[in-house]
């Protein structure tokens, strides 16, 4: 047995082998790793665990089939298995708040991500080298703004650190560098207990084709990123997937329609360019290109963005 594995084991068998856990299955790698550890500490030390997948609505195709068959693979094993459905959709949320969901403005991820689990020990495929491949893909981004120009997104937010220079960081606190083997969050009395913390990518790809685990399909098509599609920390990598998926950049477009009715509902003032919501998705996804903009199909067809026809 390898010595990462070892600890591993031996780190859930410790923190968790009296009450039991749950591992948290995000559908991605991580987690499938994370359960084939789980299953291995159940053998050996009979280790109780239940796991379970936070559903967020605008999960990959791929990703809900795969989670379905993992839970009838877990549940055939005895092993409890539940799919956790948010009170709310994406689409609903987006017209509650108002805005769309933004690096700045995460508010989906506490209501899709992070509504179960209370007072629960949840063990999760945190690692600190994904935290890395992450900051190079701007999850971690750092704003030179200052401090009082983001004052009120700021304040009471655990997502938001200060530079030494008055900047501000935003952190995506699913991998970060300062995260530790056990946590405690005092807000939601969660205790996270991250045994894969150490695994580089070198190993934990090692580890999945030597155990032969069975991962989400995503992979196998070049895709590294299993998370939300039109996830804002996405960046520019939130095109190619509404090419792959565009019934979810339909629904998108749509949200933001019934947004802005709930905005005038309210009273509340637009942003420059919030006419329509094909127009808030334009500002979305940070398109440049200046209104009227003229693009080519692949026959040669002539149309304008941002129209009807571009959605086609
Ligand atoms: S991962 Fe992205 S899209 Fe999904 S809930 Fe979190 S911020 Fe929202």
């Amino acid at each position: 047995m390898e010595k990462q594995e070892k600890n591993a084991i031996e780190i859930l068998n410790l923190l968790c082998g009296n009450n039991g856990c749950t591992i948290a299955d995000s559908g991605g790698k991580d987690s499938s790793v994370l359960k084939h550890i789980a299953t291995k500490a159940h053998e050996m030390y009979g280790l109780p665990f239940s796991i379970r997948h936070n559903h967020t609505t605008v999960d990959a195709p791929e990703t809900v089939y795969f989670v379905r068959n993992e839970k009838k693979k877990y549940e055939g094993m005895g092993i409890v298995y539940e799919i956790s459905f948010p009170k709310e959709t994406m689409w609903q949320l987006i017209v509650r708040h108002c805005t769309p969901p933004t690096r700045l403005i995460r508010y989906c991820c506490a209501d899709l991500k992070e509504n179960t689990g209370f007072g629960e020990k949840l063990v999760t495929g945190v690692r600190k080298a994904e935290s890395r491949n992450r900051k190079d893909n701007q999850g971690i981004v750092t704003f030179t703004k200052p401090k009082k120009r983001l004052k009120k997104e700021i304040e009471g937010n655990e997502d938001f650190r200060e530079t030494d220079k008055g900047g501000v960081i935003v952190y995506n606190l699913d991998n970060d560098e300062n995260r530790r083997i056990v946590e405690s969050c005092y807000r939601t009395h969660k205790t996270l207990i991250n045994p894969l913390l150490d695994w580089d990518d070198d190993f934990l790809w090692w580890y999945i084709e030597h155990e032969n685990i069975t991962l989400n399909p995503l992979y196998g098509c070049g895709q590294c990123r299993v998370g939300c599609v039109g996830c804002p920390m996405a960046g520019n990598k939130r095109w190619d997937e509404f090419e792959h998926y565009p019934k979810y950049k339909m629904a998108y477009i749509r949200a933001f329609d019934r947004m802005l009715i709930e905005r005038t509902r309210r009273g509340l003032e637009n942003k420059i360019g919030w006419e329509t919501g094909l127009k808030v998705f334009k500002w979305w996804m940070e398109d440049k290109n200046i209104d009227g903009q003229l693009s080519f199909d692949m026959d040669g067809k002539i149309y304008e963005e941002y129209t009807e026809e571009w959605l086609k």
